[in-house]
C-alpha cells in the first residue's frame, strides 16, 4: 500500500505540464563545462531506472537523445530535471520520466512505423526514431511543426516525418500503425486513432479532463479487432486540441 501511494504522489509529480514558477522564470544561463552527457546518464538511472523503466533499448535511447537541444535555450541547465519544461506557445517537453514510460509501454520494435501526436519540440519523437525504423509525427501549432523538423534535421534525425494537423484524425494515408504515442491529454478516446492501429498494436494516451489529471491508458487493438484498455498512472498533459469547424 505505501508502495503504491508512493507510485501515485510520484506519478502527480511527473506530468508533462508546466514547471513550478520558479524555473518558469528563472533567468538560467546556461553554465559553462557543463557535463551534458554524465547529466544524462544520472537522469537515466535516478529518474527513470529507479521508477521501474527495465526496456534497455528504450534506456539506451534515453541516454543516447541529446535533450539540452531540444527545450529552449534559457532552461538548458534544467534539461535533464525530473520536471517538465514550458516551451512556446505555452505548450510544454514531457519529464523525461514520462517520455521513457511511453516509450516503453508502446513497445518499440525495429520495424515498427509509429505516429506521435503533438511533436512539441521533437524530442520525444526522437527518443522513438531511437526504436523503430519511422516516426510520423503531427503538430497542430505550424511555428511547432517547423521548428522541430528543423531541430530534428539539424540533429540528424532522418526517420522522423513532421506534418501539421489535427492529431485527433492520425494520418490515414500511412497507416496502420504498430504504436501510437498521444502527447496532449485527450477528453476521450479518438475512434480515427484507434482504427489506424495495426491488429496487436498499442496505444498510450493521457485521457481525461484537461484542466486537471488524466489517466495515462495503454489501449490495445487485439489482433480479434477488440479493444483492451489499461490504466498506467495519473499524469498531467496540455490538452489535445481541436480545431472545431467554423460557424457561417
Ligand atoms: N511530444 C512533445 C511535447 C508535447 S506537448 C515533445 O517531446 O516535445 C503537446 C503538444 O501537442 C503541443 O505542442 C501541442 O501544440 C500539440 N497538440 C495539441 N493538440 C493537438 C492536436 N489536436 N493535434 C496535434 N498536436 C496537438
Amino acid at each position: 500500500m505505501k508502495k503504491l501511494l508512493l507510485a501515485l504522489m510520484i506519478a502527480l509529480n511527473v506530468s508533462c505540464g508546466p514547471p513550478p514558477p520558479d524555473q518558469a522564470t528563472a533567468s538560467a544561463r546556461p553554465r559553462r563545462g557543463i557535463d551534458f552527457e554524465q547529466a544524462r546518464r544520472q537522469m537515466v538511472e535516478e529518474q527513470i531506472e529507479a521508477r521501474g523503466v527495465t526496456d534497455s533499448r528504450v534506456l539506451e535511447a534515453m541516454s543516447r537523445v541529446p535533450r539540452h537541444e531540444y527545450v529552449p535555450v534559457r532552461y538548458r541547465t534544467f534539461a535533464y530535471n525530473d520536471t517538465p519544461l514550458r516551451i512556446e506557445f505555452e505548450q510544454t517537453i514531457s519529464q523525461p520520466y514520462i517520455v521513457a514510460l511511453m516509450t516503453e509501454l508502446v513497445q518499440p520494435e525495429p520495424d515498427d512505423r509509429i505516429l506521435e501526436i503533438g511533436t512539441g519540440t521533437g524530442y520525444q519523437a526522437a527518443v522513438a526514431a531511437e526504436l523503430v525504423s519511422e516516426v510520423y509525427s503531427i503538430e497542430i501549432i505550424p511555428e511547432l511543426a517547423r521548428s522541430a523538423a528543423e531541430r530534428l534535421e539539424r540533429l540528424g534525425v532522418s526517420n522522423v516525418v513532421v506534418r501539421t494537423g489535427d492529431g485527433y484524425l492520425g494520418w490515414p494515408e500511412q497507416s496502420p500503425f504498430d504504436g501510437i504515442l498521444v502527447t496532449a491529454g485527450a477528453e476521450h478516446i479518438p475512434e480515427p486513432l484507434v482504427e489506424q492501429l495495426r491488429p496487436g498494436a498499442r496505444m498510450v494516451i493521457p485521457v481525461g479532463d484537461s484542466s486537471s489529471v488524466q489517466m495515462l491508458r495503454v489501449v490495445e487493438r487485439l489482433p480479434g479487432g477488440e479493444v483492451e484498455i489499461r490504466d498506467i498512472i495519473p499524469v498531467r498533459f496540455v490538452p489535445l486540441r481541436r480545431n472545431r469547424p467554423r460557424t457561417p
